[in-house]
């Protein structure tokens, strides 16, 4: 196996072999006329891509199907398959030379059509600003700002006056403060309150979110030390009063939200904890995860806490992220009583967690748009609000101009639609699909067809079906798809 790994990775050329070859190849023309070194840069990554692949995991080419690696395995003994190995390996570098120098940008970060259905899809940036308040991000990117400057005065301000008024209009808290993320959030509260001491957790809230964020490791990060309390299904009062003694620094809630404990269960609630604080004398805190200012119930959704009621509840602090429900830009907000939101402002941690400028721009256009009434029409609330007649209609329109597609059969679907970004993670949005199966090819030569072109579009695979959900899908967003697909064959 390492032999033939290492036979394959001699058989492939040195980076001026290929320039070589290529340069003088008319379709590479128009790129070396003004700009020789980025064919060169395309060959370096189409090299490294190939070795990438021999390196990973099948350690097969790139183009070869499993059963065509297994006939190579058998095969591949003497010159006359190693002349045909190499045919296609330059047939293939042609090709991926050129596919990179012609995509549409040589930046990486691109933007993609979300076909998923998911809403706050945490691989593909979760919440999506309103438009509105993306032009403000925008604005403020190109200008000057007084993002630290105190315009009455003339003196220096602080960054988090823009926003700390409207976060306290919206939730009815003392006094609020922003940094990076929620997990930022987390951290920073526990080495500011609880460093040195032990925090008090239920067993039931030990939480970990996506991409390695775990309430004990966050803990200990912040120098704090766990104290667990009660059963994985159920924690009552009195085992957070037992649990507290001389060492204790604070309570801590988090809201379990990617996950539910059903059946026989208790969890005490963020009351009863502020009570219990109250007598002991120690700060109360809740991490809300993504936490809301507008009631899911009236769309049909379960019951959550709205950010409001949390702060009502009295905890000392509660903290939560930008873009999950809240539908602005990556951020941490923390809001709660004066006294406590200073005590984080002057830890050191504070100006290596903070938010910067471009965030705080698109968190303040968020927050006017709730202040002024119109948190509905964000685009992750509009699309969690999008009524099933029309996502049937959005289905029925991209089927029907799918219908006489000569290598696809495509099919209007019920199906559903999740919220992502661990928000109601239980919760299944009825939806309907324009599900695709491919006359030739398999669904996941169809996926990746969609997701690889110039403008990738992300799709969801069920079964023998490529489903495409009308829900997460923007104005023109269709005919982008449509045009896309008519190239499949
Ligand atoms: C999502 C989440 C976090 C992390 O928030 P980020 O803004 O992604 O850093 C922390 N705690 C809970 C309970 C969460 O759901």
């Amino acid at each position: 196996m390492a032999d033939q790994k290492n036979r394959r990775l001699r058989i492939i050329p040195p980076v001026h072999e290929v320039v070589s070859a290529l340069e003088h190849g008319e379709e590479f023309r128009p790129f070396l006329a003004n700009d020789g070194p980025r064919l060169t840069l395309a060959i370096r990554q189409a090299l490294q891509e190939l070795r990438d692949h021999l390196l990973g995991e099948e350690g097969a080419w790139p183009w070869a199907s499993p059963a065509d690696a297994e006939r190579e395995a058998a095969v591949m003994t003497g010159d006359a398959e190693e002349a045909e190995v190499e045919a296609r390996l330059w047939g293939w570098l042609r090709e991926e030379v050129l596919r990179i120098l012609t995509s549409r940008s040589a930046v990486s970060l691109r933007h993609i059509i979300n076909a998923t259905g998911v809403i706050l899809h945490t691989n593909c940036g979760r919440a999506l600003l309103a438009p509105e308040v993306a032009d403000f991000v925008a604005a403020q990117a190109g200008h000057y700002s007084n993002l630290e400057l105190n315009l009455e005065s003339g003196e220096r301000g602080s960054r988090y006056v823009h926003v700390e008024k409207l976060l306290c209009a919206l939730t009815g808290a003392e006094a609020a403060m922003v940094v990076n993320n929620n997990a930022a959030a987390v951290l920073l509260i526990m080495n500011t309150l609880a460093a040195g001491g032990e925090v008090v957790v239920s067993r039931g809230e030990l939480v970990e979110v996506g991409g390695s964020f775990r309430i004990p490791e966050v803990l200990k990060a912040g120098g704090a030390r766990l104290v667990e309390v009660g059963a994985t299904n159920k924690t009552w009062l009195r085992d957070y009063e037992q649990a507290i003694g001389s060492q204790t620094a604070l309570l801590l809630k988090v809201h379990t939200s990617n996950y539910r404990i059903e059946g026989f269960t208790h969890a005490v609630s963020a009351r009863e904890l502020v009570e219990l604080g109250a007598r002991q004398g120690l700060p109360v805190v809740e991490d809300l995860g993504s936490g809301s200012f507008l009631d899911g119930s009236q769309l049909g959704l379960p019951p959550e806490p709205t950010i409001g009621q949390s702060v009502e509840a009295g905890l000392s602090l509660v903290s939560f992220s930008g873009d999950k429900l809240l539908g602005g830009p990556q951020a941490g907000i923390i809001v709660g009583k004066k006294e406590y939101v200073e005590r984080l402002r002057s830890n050191q941690l504070t100006r290596a967690l903070r938010i910067d400028k471009l965030t705080l721009a698109g968190l303040e256009g968020t927050l006017h748009m709730y202040a002024e009434g119109r948190g509905p029409d964000l685009p992750v609330w509009h699309m969690l609000a999008a009524p099933p007649a029309l996502l049937r209609e959005k289905a029925e329109r991209l089927c029907s101009a799918l219908s006489d597609h000569p290598k696809l059969q495509a099919e209007v679907q019920e199906g559903f639609s999740q919220v992502g970004g661990g928000a109601w993670p239980t919760v299944n949005l009825p939806t309907w699909v324009c599900a695709l199966r491919p006359q030739s090819g398999s669904v996941n030569d169809l996926e990746e067809f969609l997701r690889r072109g110039s403008l990738p579009i992300l799709a969801r695979i069920q079964k023998d079906r490529v489903l495409l959900d009308g829900r997460t899908l923007l104005t023109g967003e269709e005919e982008e798809i449509i045009r896309r697909l008519a190239d499949w064959c």
